[in-house]
Protein backbone atom coordinates (compact mmCIF):
# COMPACT_ATOMS: atom_id res chain seq x y z
CA UNK A 1 0.00 0.00 0.00
CA UNK A 2 0.97 3.03 -0.42
CA UNK A 3 -0.35 7.09 -0.43
CA UNK A 4 0.06 9.65 -3.13
CA UNK A 5 0.85 13.19 -2.59
CA UNK A 6 0.33 15.45 -5.54
CA UNK A 7 2.23 18.66 -4.43
CA UNK A 8 0.76 21.98 -7.04
CA UNK A 9 1.31 19.37 -9.62
CA UNK A 10 0.79 21.15 -13.08
CA UNK A 11 1.50 20.22 -16.97
CA UNK A 12 2.19 22.60 -20.27
CA UNK A 13 2.19 20.63 -23.13
CA UNK A 14 4.97 21.22 -25.84
CA UNK A 15 3.24 23.92 -27.98
CA UNK A 16 2.16 25.64 -24.52
CA UNK A 17 -1.27 24.26 -24.30
CA UNK A 18 -1.50 24.39 -20.10
CA UNK A 19 -3.86 20.83 -18.98
CA UNK A 20 -3.04 21.42 -15.28
CA UNK A 21 -2.84 23.83 -12.60
CA UNK A 22 -1.84 23.69 -9.18
CA UNK A 23 -3.21 20.27 -7.99
CA UNK A 24 -2.64 19.42 -4.54
CA UNK A 25 -3.86 16.07 -3.16
CA UNK A 26 -3.44 13.54 -0.71
CA UNK A 27 -4.25 10.00 -1.28
CA UNK A 28 -4.63 7.81 1.94
CA UNK A 29 -3.41 4.25 2.11
CA UNK A 30 -6.17 2.38 0.61
CA UNK A 31 -7.98 4.70 -0.88
CA UNK A 32 -10.05 4.81 -4.03
CA UNK A 33 -10.20 8.62 -5.78
CA UNK A 34 -12.27 8.94 -8.37
CA UNK A 35 -11.28 11.98 -10.94
CA UNK A 36 -14.40 13.43 -12.87
CA UNK A 37 -15.34 16.54 -14.96
CA UNK A 38 -15.93 17.63 -18.41
CA UNK A 39 -14.10 16.20 -21.18
CA UNK A 40 -10.80 18.40 -21.83
CA UNK A 41 -10.30 19.21 -17.92
CA UNK A 42 -7.14 17.19 -17.19
CA UNK A 43 -8.17 14.23 -16.17
CA UNK A 44 -5.94 11.72 -18.51
CA UNK A 45 -3.11 13.99 -18.31
CA UNK A 46 -3.06 14.39 -14.34
CA UNK A 47 -3.62 10.18 -14.10
CA UNK A 48 -0.68 9.82 -16.71
CA UNK A 49 1.87 12.18 -14.65
CA UNK A 50 0.74 10.20 -11.72
CA UNK A 51 1.56 6.54 -14.24
CA UNK A 52 4.92 8.62 -15.75
CA UNK A 53 3.57 8.31 -18.92
CA UNK A 54 3.47 12.52 -19.09
CA UNK A 55 6.80 14.33 -17.75
CA UNK A 56 5.21 16.34 -14.78
CA UNK A 57 6.24 20.26 -15.70
CA UNK A 58 5.67 21.60 -12.48
CA UNK A 59 5.25 20.77 -8.96
CA UNK A 60 6.33 17.50 -7.20
CA UNK A 61 4.36 13.90 -6.97
CA UNK A 62 5.37 11.14 -4.36
CA UNK A 63 4.20 7.53 -3.97
CA UNK A 64 4.88 6.20 -0.93
CA UNK A 65 7.82 7.99 0.25
CA UNK A 66 9.78 8.85 -2.77
CA UNK A 67 9.32 11.60 -4.63
CA UNK A 68 9.01 10.16 -8.38
CA UNK A 69 9.20 13.36 -10.41
CA UNK A 70 11.97 11.22 -12.61
CA UNK A 71 11.21 7.83 -12.41
CA UNK A 72 10.32 5.80 -15.48
CA UNK A 73 6.45 4.08 -15.20
CA UNK A 74 8.17 0.92 -14.45
CA UNK A 75 10.05 2.09 -11.17
CA UNK A 76 7.12 3.93 -9.69
CA UNK A 77 5.48 0.66 -8.34
CA UNK A 78 1.87 1.20 -9.85
CA UNK A 79 -0.28 -0.52 -12.32
CA UNK A 80 -2.58 0.56 -15.01
CA UNK A 81 -5.89 -0.54 -16.09
CA UNK A 82 -6.87 0.65 -19.51
CA UNK A 83 -10.35 0.62 -21.27
CA UNK A 84 -8.89 -1.02 -24.75
CA UNK A 85 -7.80 -3.81 -23.21
CA UNK A 86 -3.71 -3.97 -24.06
CA UNK A 87 -3.96 -7.96 -24.42
CA UNK A 88 -2.25 -9.92 -26.62
CA UNK A 89 -4.32 -11.52 -28.69
CA UNK A 90 -1.73 -14.41 -29.85
CA UNK A 91 -1.21 -15.41 -26.42
CA UNK A 92 -3.26 -17.30 -23.94
CA UNK A 93 -4.83 -16.01 -20.79
CA UNK A 94 -1.96 -17.57 -18.54
CA UNK A 95 0.44 -15.64 -20.80
CA UNK A 96 -0.91 -12.46 -21.06
CA UNK A 97 -0.95 -12.33 -17.04
CA UNK A 98 2.62 -13.72 -16.84
CA UNK A 99 4.39 -12.03 -19.90
CA UNK A 100 5.60 -8.98 -17.79
CA UNK A 101 6.45 -10.88 -15.40
CA UNK A 102 8.56 -13.13 -17.09
CA UNK A 103 10.01 -10.09 -18.62
CA UNK A 104 10.81 -9.04 -14.84
CA UNK A 105 12.78 -12.55 -14.22
CA UNK A 106 10.74 -13.51 -11.43
CA UNK A 107 11.04 -17.37 -10.86
CA UNK A 108 8.26 -19.43 -12.53
CA UNK A 109 6.86 -20.77 -9.06
CA UNK A 110 6.43 -16.92 -8.39
CA UNK A 111 4.72 -16.29 -11.62
CA UNK A 112 2.29 -19.51 -11.45
CA UNK A 113 1.11 -18.14 -7.58
CA UNK A 114 0.40 -14.67 -9.03
CA UNK A 115 -1.48 -15.82 -11.86
CA UNK A 116 -2.92 -18.21 -10.35
CA UNK A 117 -3.66 -16.22 -7.36
CA UNK A 118 -5.03 -13.06 -9.62
CA UNK A 119 -7.27 -15.84 -12.07
CA UNK A 120 -9.00 -17.02 -8.49
CA UNK A 121 -9.93 -13.70 -7.59
CA UNK A 122 -11.48 -12.68 -10.83
CA UNK A 123 -12.81 -16.20 -11.62
CA UNK A 124 -11.05 -16.58 -15.04
CA UNK A 125 -9.20 -19.83 -13.93
CA UNK A 126 -11.45 -21.81 -16.27
CA UNK A 127 -10.08 -19.68 -18.77
CA UNK A 128 -6.08 -19.58 -18.76
CA UNK A 129 -5.91 -21.57 -21.94
CA UNK A 130 -7.98 -19.53 -23.92
CA UNK A 131 -6.93 -16.69 -26.56
CA UNK A 132 -8.16 -13.30 -25.66
CA UNK A 133 -10.87 -13.71 -28.76
CA UNK A 134 -12.38 -16.46 -27.14
CA UNK A 135 -13.50 -14.15 -24.24
CA UNK A 136 -16.63 -12.03 -23.51
CA UNK A 137 -16.11 -8.39 -23.44
CA UNK A 138 -16.27 -8.51 -19.32
CA UNK A 139 -13.89 -11.37 -19.01
CA UNK A 140 -11.34 -9.74 -21.29
CA UNK A 141 -11.69 -6.56 -19.07
CA UNK A 142 -11.18 -8.62 -16.27
CA UNK A 143 -8.13 -10.29 -17.73
CA UNK A 144 -6.88 -6.72 -18.25
CA UNK A 145 -7.57 -5.92 -14.43
CA UNK A 146 -5.44 -9.58 -13.64
CA UNK A 147 -2.16 -7.85 -15.48
CA UNK A 148 -2.44 -4.87 -13.06
CA UNK A 149 -3.00 -7.09 -9.79
CA UNK A 150 0.03 -9.38 -10.47
CA UNK A 151 2.31 -6.77 -10.49
CA UNK A 152 1.33 -6.17 -6.57
CA UNK A 153 1.92 -2.73 -7.45
CA UNK A 154 1.29 -0.05 -4.60
CA UNK A 155 -1.10 2.14 -6.38
CA UNK A 156 -3.96 0.83 -9.76
CA UNK A 157 -4.23 4.01 -12.22
CA UNK A 158 -7.85 3.51 -14.00
CA UNK A 159 -7.99 5.34 -17.17
CA UNK A 160 -11.99 4.58 -18.17
CA UNK A 161 -11.57 1.09 -17.78
CA UNK A 162 -15.23 0.26 -18.39
CA UNK A 163 -15.98 2.64 -21.43
CA UNK A 164 -15.69 0.23 -23.84
CA UNK A 165 -18.34 -2.10 -22.17
CA UNK A 166 -22.26 -2.04 -22.46
CA UNK A 167 -24.27 -0.82 -19.99
CA UNK A 168 -25.68 -3.45 -18.08
CA UNK A 169 -21.65 -5.00 -17.91
CA UNK A 170 -20.36 -1.47 -16.99
CA UNK A 171 -22.62 -1.82 -13.93
CA UNK A 172 -21.12 -5.30 -12.98
CA UNK A 173 -17.78 -4.81 -13.30
CA UNK A 174 -17.65 -1.33 -11.32
CA UNK A 175 -19.40 -3.39 -8.59
CA UNK A 176 -16.46 -6.14 -8.83
CA UNK A 177 -13.89 -3.58 -9.16
CA UNK A 178 -14.45 -1.83 -6.26
CA UNK A 179 -14.95 -5.12 -4.01
CA UNK A 180 -11.63 -6.40 -5.55
CA UNK A 181 -10.08 -2.58 -4.79
CA UNK A 182 -11.90 -2.54 -0.94
CA UNK A 183 -10.37 -6.60 -0.18
CA UNK A 184 -7.23 -5.99 -1.65
CA UNK A 185 -6.68 -2.46 0.21
CA UNK A 186 -4.94 -0.75 -2.70
CA UNK A 187 -4.82 3.15 -3.02
CA UNK A 188 -6.40 3.84 -6.48
CA UNK A 189 -6.75 6.82 -9.00
CA UNK A 190 -9.45 6.34 -10.95
CA UNK A 191 -10.62 8.30 -13.93
CA UNK A 192 -14.09 8.58 -15.60
CA UNK A 193 -16.83 10.66 -17.13
CA UNK A 194 -19.38 8.66 -15.95
CA UNK A 195 -21.12 10.28 -12.94
CA UNK A 196 -22.97 6.92 -11.13
CA UNK A 197 -19.61 5.26 -11.86
CA UNK A 198 -18.16 7.92 -9.99
CA UNK A 199 -20.54 8.32 -7.17
CA UNK A 200 -20.74 4.31 -6.56
CA UNK A 201 -17.18 3.66 -6.56
CA UNK A 202 -15.56 6.81 -5.13
CA UNK A 203 -14.24 6.81 -1.32
CA UNK A 204 -14.10 10.87 -2.38
CA UNK A 205 -14.64 12.65 -5.49
CA UNK A 206 -12.23 15.28 -6.86
CA UNK A 207 -13.87 17.65 -9.73
CA UNK A 208 -11.30 19.04 -12.09
CA UNK A 209 -12.41 21.83 -14.52
CA UNK A 210 -9.99 23.86 -16.73
CA UNK A 211 -7.09 22.12 -15.18
CA UNK A 212 -7.86 22.87 -11.58
CA UNK A 213 -9.21 21.20 -8.44
CA UNK A 214 -12.76 22.56 -8.32
CA UNK A 215 -14.14 20.25 -5.14
CA UNK A 216 -12.99 17.23 -3.38
CA UNK A 217 -15.15 15.37 -1.26
CA UNK A 218 -17.27 11.87 -0.56
CA UNK A 219 -20.09 11.27 -2.73
CA UNK A 220 -22.45 12.22 0.35
CA UNK A 221 -20.37 15.51 0.75
CA UNK A 222 -20.74 16.75 -2.83
CA UNK A 223 -23.98 15.78 -3.71
CA UNK A 224 -26.34 16.53 -0.49
CA UNK A 225 -25.45 20.04 -0.59
CA UNK A 226 -27.90 22.37 -1.21
P1 LIG B 1 -9.62 14.87 -20.18
O1 LIG B 1 -8.94 13.59 -19.88
O2 LIG B 1 -10.28 15.46 -18.97
O3 LIG B 1 -10.56 14.80 -21.34
P2 LIG B 1 -7.03 15.75 -21.13
O4 LIG B 1 -6.09 15.59 -19.99
O5 LIG B 1 -7.03 14.73 -22.19
O6 LIG B 1 -8.50 15.95 -20.56
O7 LIG B 1 -6.75 17.15 -21.82
C1 LIG B 1 -6.56 18.36 -21.09
C2 LIG B 1 -6.15 19.47 -22.05
O8 LIG B 1 -4.84 19.20 -22.56
C3 LIG B 1 -7.05 19.63 -23.26
O9 LIG B 1 -7.09 20.99 -23.57
C4 LIG B 1 -6.33 18.85 -24.34
O10 LIG B 1 -6.64 19.34 -25.59
C5 LIG B 1 -4.87 19.11 -23.97
N1 LIG B 1 -3.97 18.00 -24.37
C6 LIG B 1 -4.11 16.69 -24.07
N2 LIG B 1 -3.10 15.97 -24.57
C7 LIG B 1 -2.29 16.84 -25.24
C8 LIG B 1 -1.07 16.73 -25.96
N3 LIG B 1 -0.46 15.54 -26.10
N4 LIG B 1 -0.55 17.84 -26.49
C9 LIG B 1 -1.14 19.06 -26.33
N5 LIG B 1 -2.28 19.22 -25.64
C10 LIG B 1 -2.86 18.15 -25.09
P1 LIG C 1 3.59 -6.29 -19.61
O1 LIG C 1 2.79 -5.20 -20.27
O2 LIG C 1 3.07 -7.63 -19.93
O3 LIG C 1 3.78 -6.06 -18.14
P2 LIG C 1 6.39 -5.56 -20.02
O4 LIG C 1 6.96 -6.09 -18.78
O5 LIG C 1 7.18 -5.69 -21.28
O6 LIG C 1 5.00 -6.23 -20.34
O7 LIG C 1 6.05 -4.04 -19.80
C1 LIG C 1 6.53 -3.01 -20.60
C2 LIG C 1 6.66 -1.77 -19.77
O8 LIG C 1 5.37 -1.33 -19.35
C3 LIG C 1 7.45 -1.98 -18.51
O9 LIG C 1 8.09 -0.77 -18.20
C4 LIG C 1 6.37 -2.29 -17.49
O10 LIG C 1 6.81 -2.03 -16.18
C5 LIG C 1 5.29 -1.38 -17.95
N1 LIG C 1 3.97 -1.93 -17.65
C6 LIG C 1 3.46 -3.09 -18.09
N2 LIG C 1 2.20 -3.27 -17.66
C7 LIG C 1 1.91 -2.18 -16.92
C8 LIG C 1 0.78 -1.76 -16.20
N3 LIG C 1 -0.36 -2.48 -16.15
N4 LIG C 1 0.83 -0.58 -15.57
C9 LIG C 1 1.95 0.17 -15.62
N5 LIG C 1 3.06 -0.18 -16.28
C10 LIG C 1 3.04 -1.32 -16.93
Amino acid sequence: MASIFMDNLGKVYTGGVRAVTGVNLDIADGEMIVLVGPSGCGKSTLLRMVAGLETISEGSLKIGDRVVNNLEPADRDIAMVFQNYALYPHMTVYNNLAYGLKNRGFAKSEIQRRVNEAAQMLEIGQFLDRKPRQLSGGQRQRVAMGRALVREPAAFLFDEPLSNLDAKLRVQMRVEIRQLQKRLGTTSLYVTHDQLEALTMADRLVVLNGGQIEQVGTPMELYSRP
